[in-house]
């Protein structure tokens, strides 16, 4: 059983709290109770939230593409220094890395991720013997850490918009779709061997690397979701859809499929005022990234026409350049106060920013992955984090502005505890195989660095 002090409940803020979980669910949540012999005792127990996009391989290269090169540097001159860098990773590499991420994704307050996979061959594009190697290695090391994986095999089949061949740099990544499909089914079969709240989706790169065809298979050959896709991140690739199939990123997937509650939408940063309402009204998840949109320089996310319309969203840390669950929100935030010269802007009306990003991402991410989570509830996930309001970025704060203090005043340093689908993986703001965990990394970057 863990007892908390207090607890943010589907229903609200409540105190001293009793909650048991059984085959990673919370089976029952009674208010007004004294902690018993045996409990986990925590301070702050909040629904943890889903850390929906994440190409882990990425984090490695975090701080060796901040260096400016003559001329102006870019998401496209970025993208050749990523591809060069995946040149010389290894399966042992992939794995170590996908461990040291879930590891500080779950220390920073996350307990589950949308690996979005699209690294799959051999650095010269043929398949490993088993075509789904490099899945069983993000399997492996979600079942190390205990991070809750939500598995999205990527289909990559064209070098950009109209189907332009793959670049040598993109070898690793290309699948027909027959191909992409006999790699799900290895992807199934890696997932299958983790706990059940694991699960695989797909994910369609985003529509300079597929094709309209393409898609429709793929989505013909996997109707249940979830389907993430990259959507509209640069205004190049808007341009460069619009030219080849007469519509924008966004308006063009809201008209040709039915993209509904299963599907998230990542980056959806370059969209016109009728695609952001329209596709908050289609019930999709927008998949946010906002550092690594910052890091990228990719442009801010239109939240306030996409709160108003009612429309989901969720967070992910996407190129890992820095893995933070409270810098993630609040620079959510503060890109839309640097656009709009203004404070306060993700809210509906009036409220609690912190409360509205917290929740919601809590909420949007969950749907994104696939997970009953999000809520602190019975019948939900236990997907759990607990924070101490005794640290001093929160011991002023009353009861209703722990959440703001939390996404603008703290960092992740003040998370003690994290349950993904009830598997305590972080205690005392610890990961328990922490030290194991980055052992394998710094050795796995040792070898890396003497190839590259
Ligand atoms: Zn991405």
């Amino acid at each position: 059983m863990i007892f908390a002090k207090q607890a943010k409940l589907s229903s609200g803020w409540t105190t001293n709290v009793r909650l048991n979980i059984a085959d990673g669910k919370i089976s029952s949540v009674t208010e007004n109770q004294s902690p018993a012999q045996g409990d986990t005792v925590v301070d702050t127990l909040l629904p943890a939230l889903a850390n929906l996009h994440s190409h882990s391989f990425q984090r490695a290269m975090s701080g060796m593409t901040e260096f400016r090169m003559a001329g102006k540097d870019s998401f496209w001159t970025w993208r050749d220094l990523m591809y060069r860098f995946t040149a010389h990773l290894t399966p042992e590499h992939v794995e170590a890395i996908a461990g040291l991420v879930f590891l500080e994704m779950q220390e920073a307050g996350y307990a589950s991720v949308g690996e979005f996979h699209y690294l799959h061959h051999q650095p010269n594009g043929m398949p490993y013997d088993d075509l789904g190697e490099l899945s069983s290695r993000i399997a492996a090391a979600a079942s190390e850490t205990g991070i809750g994986l939500t598995h999205l095999p990527v289909l990559y089949t064209y070098g950009g918009a109209g189907k332009v061949p793959l670049e040598a740099g993109q070898a690793r990544f290309g699948n027909s779709v027959d191909r992409f499909n006999g790699l799900v089914g290895r992807a199934q079969a890696a997932v299958s061997q983790l706990p059940a709240d694991c699960r695989v989706g797909i994910a369609p790169h985003s529509l300079r690397a597929t094709s309209p065809e393409d898609l429709k298979a793929v989505l013909t050959a996997r109707p249940n979701g979830p389907v993430h896709i990259h959507i509209a991140e640069q205004p190049k690739e808007v341009a460069d859809v619009q030219a080849w199939l007469n519509a924008r990123p966004v308006e063009w997937l809201l008209e040709n499929t039915d993209a509904n509650t299963d599907w998230c939408l990542i980056h959806a940063t370059h969209m016109t005022d009728a695609e952001t309402v329209n596709m908050a009204k289609s019930g999709v998840v927008a998949g946010l990234c906002p550092v690594t949109e910052a890091n990228l320089g990719d442009g801010p996310f239109n939240g306030p026409a996409y709160l108003q319309s009612g429309g989901a969203f969720g967070v992910g840390s996407d190129s890992n350049v820095l893995i933070s669950l409270t810098e993630e929100l609040r620079t959510l935030e503060y890109s839309q106060r640097l656009r709009d010269i203004a404070r306060n802007v993700m809210v509906v009306g009036e409220g609690s920013v912190g409360e509205t990003l917290y929740t919601g991402a809590a909420k949007g991410g969950a749907q994104a992955l696939g997970r009953g989570a999000g809520e602190i509830a019975v019948g939900e996930l236990a997907d759990l984090v607990a924070i101490d309001s005794s640290a001093p970025a929160l011991c002023a704060l009353r009861q209703d502005q722990l959440l703001d203090g939390l996404v603008f005043g703290a960092k992740d340093n003040v998370v003690t505890d994290v349950w993904s689908a009830g598997r305590h993986a972080v205690q005392s703001g610890r990961h328990v195989k922490r030290d194991a965990i980055i052992t394998a990394y710094r050795s796995a970057m040792a070898s890396l660095m003497a190839a590259l």
